[in-house]
């Protein structure tokens, strides 16, 4: 299509084309680099319960600060860690890292990490997980693993083998961004998924696409009558807290209520509110 449009917009095309595959390649050899260097870390966003807001746990998101590119995003880098095959000792790191910040935590709170598609395809993923909790000393009920609905597509019968062995160890499981991919309500039956998380798309157009209302409306519905949790995703208004919280939504996360944390942030965070609780 960009050729009939003549050649002036063929060569940017291409050019833009050839600069985002170089940026790619320059990706991949740089996160083997940072990797070694350590250039990863972990933050963390409180989740609150949508009710009496108190603070529930934390969702452990990964950074990564590049020596010249700054902050790249995760959206970025992850799905390059996936082609080259780091994710597989990246992955580990972050459960291992996360259940041992979790531990310096309150005993209430819990920790949710996200995990890729790959992990479970390479099959590593259960003694990741297995070790990561020996490691650290976290109690399994403690941990929420958060997949999305890709990794339910794939190796659907041991994919479905290994969720069913995290539950019966008191592993919990989210389903991540639901409603963006290929939703199938027989996942939430099939599978054994704890919660649900409300894509932030959904949360967004709240207050003024009836659409969205409706979407969040049903999915609610459906996770009360499964008794599932729920957690919306991108929270940043007062008037969308309320609409969810009336709407039965368990769990709320998002700007209005935290940013991602440094580690030591989230540990201050996490003992002040256990303070709020016993003082009230
Ligand atoms: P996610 O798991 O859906 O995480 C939620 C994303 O929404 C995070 O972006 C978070 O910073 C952002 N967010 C939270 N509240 C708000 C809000 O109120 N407004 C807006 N605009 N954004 C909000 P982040 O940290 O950039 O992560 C992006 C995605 O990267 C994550 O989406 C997750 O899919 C992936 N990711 C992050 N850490 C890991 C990891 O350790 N392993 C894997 N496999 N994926 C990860
Ligand atoms: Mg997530
Ligand atoms: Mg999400
Ligand atoms: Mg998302």
């Amino acid at each position: 299509k960009a050729k009939s449009d003549g050649r002036g917009l063929t060569r940017i095309f291409s050019d833009e084309l050839a600069s985002a595959a170089e940026t790619r390649r320059e990706l991949q050899a740089d996160l083997e680099e940072a990797w070694r260097l350590r250039q990863f870390r972990l933050v963390y966003q409180p989740i609150y319960e949508a009710d009496s807001r108190r603070l529930a746990g934390f969702e452990a998101l990964l950074r990564w600060t590049h020596p010249t590119r700054g902050e790249v995003r995760p959206d970025q880098f992850i799905p390059v860690a996936e082609e080259t095959g780091l994710i597989a000792r990246l992955g580990a790191w972050v459960l291992e890292t996360a259940c041992t910040d979790a531990m310096q935590w309150p005993d209430s709170l819990f920790v949710s990490v996200n995990l890729s598609p790959v992990q479970f395809r390479d099959g590593a993923v259960e003694a990741q997980v297995y070790r990561a909790l020996k490691r650290s000393g976290l109690p399994h009920h403690r941990l929420e693993l958060e997949i999305t609905e890709s990794t339910l597509l794939q190796k659907e019968v041991e994919t479905q083998a290994i969720l069913a062995d995290f539950r019966r160890s008191e592993i919990s499981i989210a389903l991540d961004d639901f409603g963006t991919g290929y939703s199938s309500l027989r996942y939430l039956i099939d599978f054994q998924i704890d919660r649900i998380k409300v894509d932030r798309y959904f949360v967004e157009g709240l207050a003024d696409k009836s659409s969205s209302q409706a979407i969040i409306q049903a999915i609610l519905a459906l996770a009360s009558t499964l008794g599932l949790k729920c957690t919306a995703e991108g929270v940043e208004t007062e008037e969308q807290a309320e609409m969810l919280g009336a709407g039965g939504c368990t769990h709320l996360q998002g700007y209005l209520l935290g940013r991602p944390l440094q580690p030591e942030q989230a540990r201050a965070l996490a003992h002040a509110a256990r303070h709020r609780l016993e003082a009230s």
